[in-house]
């Protein structure tokens, strides 16, 4: 029986020990002394990222197998339509620390990122939308960001918890956080899945507060994609991060002269569809190819501000959203 391979408190019974003395609770799953020894205890940071995190009701990973599937569009659509459209407030976070593109897609390159009391002050990108990325602490926008393991786990609790969100903690019903993590299954999505599942664990247990996090992944329809999006399901299921649903990208394209379809990104083996009724998981749908879709990208602006809610990409996005959040059709 262990209580995590890098526990190391000298009260558990298991070996080897931590040498903090203070392991996360999320990784003393079966261990013989949880809840009693002080790694039950919540660290300093698991405090600082409850303090912050608590002002959200929900918290959105958004993961893909695959660089290039649309992940980053998504994200930030995502927050834009929920924000413009649905008034709820949302936070958007980067935290794909080597690739950052939600400057971009959201029109704020350049912008900086100033301190409070509390911390970092996130950048505004409409009323009800605000944006935090390490691509705004850049000297210049081109540089390449070279960080190790533990700098990228630093900062990311310092996004966790440093961000001083301008939400009324009141509403809390109606703020959502999205996160934008890069492609694969790495550090990061380690570092932030374990992080807000300690501060998860205790909001519920000290003040009876729920944070439902959720992932959405997203692939294109080709096998070469989704072979990926399966590792990506094995490991929400082995860190435990439950899956709101996956969303076929790039799903077909119609010519706007002739109105015939063609799927450029052919689903050879059935597609998103066929993956989520493998494994038992719900198809949130299907975003066709839209070169609108790719201006709102470059221009950083609502995918809604050029298309009503009555075309067809739009019409499948509405559907999406009402998937993630679990609305009625
Ligand atoms: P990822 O975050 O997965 O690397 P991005 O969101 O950066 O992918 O998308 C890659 C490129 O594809 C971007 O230029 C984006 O504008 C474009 N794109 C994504 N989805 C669509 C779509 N459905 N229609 C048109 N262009 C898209």
């Amino acid at each position: 029986m262990s209580c995590g391979s890098d526990c190391n408190d000298p009260n558990c019974k298991s070996e080897p020990v931590h040498p903090s003395g203070k392991c996360a609770e999320s990784k003393c799953a079966g261990c013989p002394s949880k809840g009693q020894c002080k790694s039950s205890e919540p660290t300093e940071q698991t405090l600082k990222i409850a303090q912050s995190l608590q002002k959200f009701s929900k918290v959105y990973l958004v993961l893909s197998g695959k660089g290039g599937v649309g992940k980053s569009t998504v994200a930030t659509q995502l927050a834009f339509y929920l924000s413009d459209r649905c008034n709820k407030k949302v936070g958007l976070m980067d935290l794909d620390i080597c690739g950052p593109s939600i400057p971009t897609m959201t029109s704020t390159v350049g912008s900086e990122v100033l301190t409070s009391d509390i911390g970092l002050i996130p950048v505004n990108v409409t009323p009800n939308l605000q944006t935090i990325s390490v691509g705004f602490m850049l000297n210049k926008t081109d540089d390449a960001v070279i960080m190790r393991g533990p700098k990228k786990h630093g900062l990311i609790a310092q996004f966790l918890s440093e961000v001083d969100w301008d939400l009324n903690a009141d509403e809390y019903e109606n703020n959502i956080l999205i996160i934008d993590t890069p492609p694969g299954t790495s550090d990061e999505h380690l570092s932030v899945t374990s992080l807000i599942k300690d501060c998860a664990a205790l909001l519920a247990k000290k003040y009876d507060t729920h944070i439902l996090t959720q992932a959405i992944i997203v692939s294109t329809p080709q096998e070469v994609a989704i072979s990926d999006v399966r590792k990506e399901i094995d490991f929400c299921n082995k860190i435990d991060l439950p899956i709101c649903g996956v969303i076929e990208n790039m799903s077909g394209f119609v010519c706007p002269n002739c109105n015939n379809e063609t799927q450029i990104f052919f689903p050879s083996k059935g597609g998103v569809k066929k993956l989520c009724d493998d494994f038992n998981i719900k198809f949130l749908g299907r975003i066709p190819l839209d070169p609108k879709l790719t201006r709102c990208g470059e221009e950083g602006i609502p995918w809604s501000s050029l298309d009503d809610d009555e075309s067809i990409g739009m019409e499948m996005f509405v559907d999406i959203v009402a998937g993630v959040l679990h609305l009625e059709k």
